[in-house]
């Protein structure tokens, strides 16, 4: 990047605005990653007019740009080269409204996901979108990779949490839709074009948020099941039973019970280990009390039809938070080398074979091997944390085969919520055909002609 581009974006956005060399190079390339970012220069815009301003110099001179909110997506989306100017949305983390009527917040894309949370809960509404890396994510970046988490199961992802975008196009010029309406159906939805886009058709500024009343109750139970027949068929059983206030139904495989409850793990077992599966079951709701007995009544009458093996209730706060930290204590998977990590979706009927399937494959080729199975099973997405005995460059490229190949013949997805990025790019084709892609690129060429934005992700 010469210096009259540089002068032109200490323009735009101020001296202060500006990060070169070893001031980007120190900066971590992410959450769970070792290394550091290997763009030279970094800007960080605080208004639209500065995005605008800076996408209308980058296509005038064919300077590719890399978005990064919070840098904890898992599929190399925000992987800048030496070349490519970095636009961080760090500096515009402003909330501008919570409007508690409508039930709508306005923010800049650059605010953290928990401090939405934290603001909005001050006024006895929830955001509902949560994730793991929630202190770190920002909801530009949320919304530009479809984020889903731990209560889609109640609430839908990301896509359905968002009303209106703001967004810059390539050229500079500014798209903004920032409806504040749950229905409006006046012509093309295009904040949904923005939405799970990556940063590749436009770079999102500022959002609409659909809010909700905050949950008055909270109750979670821990069970185990020692069949996966049994296991759909208690999904199907608690949802009725709980009368639309089931929230997450997330689903662990014994080997990852037993990981995360084992020392050095903090965990101690709610319940035994050796069940082949365990599932933690949340109800969020209006009344502690009467929800807690509901959801009681429902486990018991799950026990009586033999649908599960155990259950622990909950009984504190305490309690609540003690079983949700054994599910998220996924870093357990490092304990024998950083994992191999897989986010697909596929039909609830065809996980059984399909787990026995890649186990199977990955038994054969190395017979030492560590394969945990968990995720948000109500909505048809598991995790596969793989550890192969030799992890490298190659064997990824092997294992990645074995997970994502099966998926194509059962209608599965290579990846159920993190994006694509590049690092998924190569097996696109298993879960999109010729048609789709064809269509996403003539959308790319239409949105970004020049190719600056993003280049090479996704497709
Ligand atoms: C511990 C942990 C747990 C996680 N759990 C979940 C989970 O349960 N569910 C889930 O869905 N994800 C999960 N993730 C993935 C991650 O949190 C999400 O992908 C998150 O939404 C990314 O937000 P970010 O601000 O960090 O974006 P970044 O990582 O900075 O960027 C991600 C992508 O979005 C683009 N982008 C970022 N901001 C903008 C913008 N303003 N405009 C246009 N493009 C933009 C980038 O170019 C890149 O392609 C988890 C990650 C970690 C580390």
């Amino acid at each position: 990047m010469n210096q009259v581009f540089v002068d032109a974006l200490v323009s735009i956005a101020g001296t202060d605005g500006i990060l070169r060399d070893g001031d980007v190079q120190g900066r971590s390339a992410g959450m769970l990653r070792p290394d550091t970012l290997q763009a030279n220069l970094l800007v960080r815009p605080k208004t639209t007019a500065q995005v605008a301003a800076i996408l209308k110099l980058c296509n005038d001179t064919r300077q590719p740009v890399v978005t990064q909110g919070g840098l904890t997506g898992l599929v190399h989306g925000a992987d800048a080269a030496p070349d490519e100017l970095i636009l961080s949305l760090e500096r515009m983390n402003a909330i501008e409204e919570v409007d508690p009527l409508q039930r709508v917040a306005v923010v800049q894309a650059g605010v953290t996901l928990q401090a939405l949370q934290d603001a909005v809960e001050k006024q006895d509404l929830s955001f509902p979108l949560d994730l793991g890396a929630r202190g770190s994510a920002t909801l530009g970046g949320n919304a530009a990779t479809n984020a889903g988490g731990n209560r889609v199961i109640r609430y839908g992802m990301m896509r359905d949490m968002v009303l209106g975008v703001e967004a810059v196009l390539a050229d500079g010029s500014v798209v903004s839709s920032l409806n504040r309406m749950i229905k409006n159906n006046a012509g093309y939805d295009l904040k949904q074009l923005f939405i799970g886009s990556e940063g590749t058709l436009g770079v999102i500024t500022r959002l609409v948020l659909r809010l909700r009343e905050r949950p008055r109750s909270q109750n979670v139970a821990f069970v185990a099941i020692d069949g996966f027949d049994r296991l759909t068929a208690f999904l199907k059983h608690m949802d009725g039973a709980l009368g639309g206030s089931l929230s997450a139904f997330e689903a662990m495989w014994r080997e990852f019970y037993q990981l995360v409850t084992t020392a050095p793990a903090k965990s101690s077992p709610p319940l035994p280990q050796g069940h082949a599966y365990y599932v933690l079951v949340e109800s969020l709701g209006a009344d502690q009390a009467l929800d807690g007995a509901r959801l009681e009544a429902a486990l018991e009458a799950a026990l009586q039809q033999g649908l599960i093996a155990d259950a622990a209730i909950a009984r504190s706060e305490r309690e609540r938070a003690a079983i949700w930290a054994l599910r998220d204590d996924v870093m357990q998977t490092a304990r024998h080398g950083m994992p191999f990590v897989f986010d697909v979706s596929l039909p609830i009927a065809a996980m059984e074979a399909y787990v026995a399937e890649v186990r199977a494959a990955l038994a054969t080729r190395w017979p030492q091997h560590h394969c945990w199975v968990f995720g948000h099973l109500g909505d048809g997405n598991l995790h596969l944390a793989i550890r192969p005995a030799e992890a490298r460059g190659d064997t990824h490229a092997e294992v990645e085969a074995m997970v994502y190949t099966p998926l194509a013949n059962i209608g599965g997805s290579i990846s159920a919520e993190h994006g694509v990025g590049l690092e998924k790019k190569p097996y696109l084709h298993l879960s999109r055909n010729a048609t789709e892609v064809a269509l996403m690129r003539a959308l790319k060429r239409s949105f970004d002609p020049n190719n600056i934005l993003n280049p090479g992700k996704i497709i």
